[in-house]
């Protein structure tokens, strides 16, 4: 009996899976980006799934996230941040990654647009958005999202992209389903102001079927892709 499959086994489970609940969804595979979490994986793991084809890595923590982008001088692969920002990390993220989707904070938005390096495109950010309204969670209020997203649009080095969510874990679709579906519905009010935002980045190992279903662009996967995390 097989115990555990190879990451570039898993990394092909998990795509036909995208492309078979987008199908399902009347979506487009193409739609959906993969976005391998690679966080407490070491550089071996990252390079596994590279040669698979995966070029989107997530990392949550800056020092690890550094020290692993030192040592894969891949220009090809795109560094997402998605961790909880602390004010003294933003020129780290500003400097090394491509991506960011866990803007929490006004003051955090501005710090990486000021130190966003010139010769740079400008970064590419969602809104993290707290659709379980839990004090312990990061993230605006649904009704905050709108003036966040005003402010943000107007920071030169950022790219407003989109809306990002971390729900409460539940093991119920339907439900899952319709936390979704109130992030899908608020991005959509938002397109019409602005313009630039294309991304909804909702789904991980437990949900990214229901976040496919209900319009998701970017699903952030960890363990299905790379295993447990001891
Ligand atoms: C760890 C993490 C993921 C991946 O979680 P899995 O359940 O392992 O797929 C996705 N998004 C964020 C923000 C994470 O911290």
């Amino acid at each position: 009996m097989k115990i555990t499959a190879s990451i570039t086994e898993n990394i092909s489970s998990v795509r036909h899976q995208i492309a078979r609940y987008a199908e399902a969804a009347g979506r487009s595979p193409e739609e959906v980006l993969l976005l391998a979490v690679s966080k407490t994986q070491g550089p071996e793991q990252v390079r596994e799934a590279f040669a698979a084809g995966q070029r989107d890595f997530g990392e949550n923590y800056v020092q690890e996230a550094l020290a692993k982008i030192a040592t894969l001088p891949l220009p090809q692969i795109i560094w997402h941040f998605i961790g909880p920002i602390q004010s003294n990390k933003t020129r780290e993220i500003a400097e090394h990654f491509d991506w960011v989707h866990s803007v929490d904070r006004i003051k955090i938005a501005e710090r990486l647009s000021a130190q966003r390096p010139a010769d740079k495109l400008p970064l590419n950010v969602c809104v993290q958005v707290n659709l379980s309204n839990e004090d312990s969670k990061s993230g605006f209020a649904l009704a905050e999202v709108e003036s966040a997203c005003a402010n943000i649009s107007r920071l030169s080095n950022l790219r407003l992209r989109g809306l990002m969510a971390i729900p409460a874990p539940c093991e119920d679709y339907e439900q899952q389903r319709r936390v979704f579906r109130s992030l899908a519905e608020l991005l959509h009010s938002l397109q019409s102001i602005h313009p630039t935002l294309d991304t909804l980045s909702i789904g991980m190992s437990g949900d990214f079927d229901a976040a496919i279903a209900e319009g998701s662009t970017i699903v952030r996967v960890g363990s299905a892709i790379f295993g447990a995390r001891s």
